[in-house]
């Protein structure tokens, strides 16, 4: 069995940035369990921008993105030099990965992190994945873990994604702000309502919060695995996840997998302009799985090139799916061919 567990920001340090150790020590520990029981283990970890701050002596969290970066290559370091530690004292060696959200979108790179995860699974070190925050451009990377944690284990072929976070799972509204919030044991199916309810992140250095959560469950569900939102500090949280006691929030995988390629269409490439669909077209897309055609388009927004992701969406305003177009915003108006084909189209309803 395959686990990736991602953990935030908000459980590994405090609000100045020092590191929690004894909250490392508790997740490491875990890991050192499930590794026991012949589980394979994938860390990713959140903390690398917020752990440099202490180092520099800075108390806010900068608001410009280089200085952001300049942190985390100081982060990065401490916080990984405390994993390795911790991972010694259990016999365990950890291993570093950093990756960016172009990595996903490149097939060569996207087939090289695979096989060195793999091979570091194969030698029983335990992978610990972050976002490459030194080098990603501030328009095109993933900004949160929660979304890199779910494409990663999609990357593995994972059994199960395991996001902890600093509250017990999602509820059916903000608990923060509603007291009769409850928490929603288990989803089949993310809907506009829950996506509603969940607020973002509280906390100056965390960058996820509940929405990219959900986001990061809905990639898991289309890989076909079965994610758990559940507390960083509830005690023995991932061997209970794993062994399927009822922790946090379980969401239901479904039946039919997207490829990878797909998966980056629909969830990882950046949205450049949106396409409106006549109901035709829509029918035609989702029930007749066939590709978009000039035709069906009512409308476009944006500027956009060849080759860009664009969501498309119904008369209503709703989103259907999203695919990669054949022709520039500029050249639409002539466009005769497919417009998306279908093999570049991800059908989201
Ligand atoms: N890559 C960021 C970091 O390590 C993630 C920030 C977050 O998700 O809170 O700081």
């Amino acid at each position: 069995m395959i686990v990736v567990v991602k953990i935030g920001t908000s459980s590994l340090t405090d609000e100045m940035g020092n590191l929690e150790v004894a909250q490392i020590e508790s997740l490491v520990q875990q890991i050192a369990e499930l590794k026991k029981d012949g589980k394979k283990v994938v860390l990713v970890t959140s903390a690398a921008i917020a752990a440099g701050k202490p180092a520099l002596n800075i108390a806010e969290q900068p608001s410009d993105y280089l200085s952001l970066q300049a942190l985390a290559t100081i982060g990065q370091s401490r916080l990984l030099s405390i994993y390795e530690k911790e991972l010694n004292s259990y016999g365990l060696v950890g291993g570093q990965v950093l990756v960016t959200l172009e990595d996903f979108s490149n097939r060569k790179h996207y087939l090289r992190i695979r096989a060195v995860l793999e091979k570091l699974l194969e030698l029983g070190v335990v992978p610990i994945v972050n976002e490459n925050d030194a080098i990603t451009d501030e328009e095109i990377r993933f900004g949160d873990n929660d979304r890199l944690a779910a494409m990663v284990a999609h990357l593995v072929r994972a059994d199960k994604l395991i996001l902890l976070t600093d509250t017990e799972g999602v509820y059916t509204a903000d608990p923060r702000l509603e007291k009769d919030a409850e928490l929603i044991r288990e989803i089949d199916e993310i809907n506009k309502e829950l996506e509603k309810g969940a607020g973002g992140t509280q906390s100056d250095s965390a960058r996820g919060g509940m929405a990219s959560k959900l986001a990061a469950a809905r990639i898991a569900s289309w890989s076909g695995i079965s994610c758990i939102i559940a507390s960083s500090f509830l005690e023995n949280v991932l061997a209970k996840a794993v062994s399927g006691e009822s922790v946090g929030t379980t969401f239901k995988p479904k039946d039919q997998q997207l490829s990878s390629k797909k998966l980056w269409i629909g969830f990882a490439a950046p949205v450049c302009g949106v396409a409106t669909v006549d109901d035709g077209a829509k029918k035609a897309v989702v029930e007749g799985g066939k590709s978009l055609l000039p035709v069906g388009v009512v409308s476009v927004e944006g500027e956009f090139e060849s080759g860009d992701a664009l969501e498309v969406k119904d008369l209503a305003g709703e989103i259907i799916a999203k695919g990669l177009t054949n022709c520039s915003s500029a050249e639409f108006e002539k466009a005769t061919d497919e417009f998306i084909h279908r093999d570049d189209l991800v059908i989201l309803v």
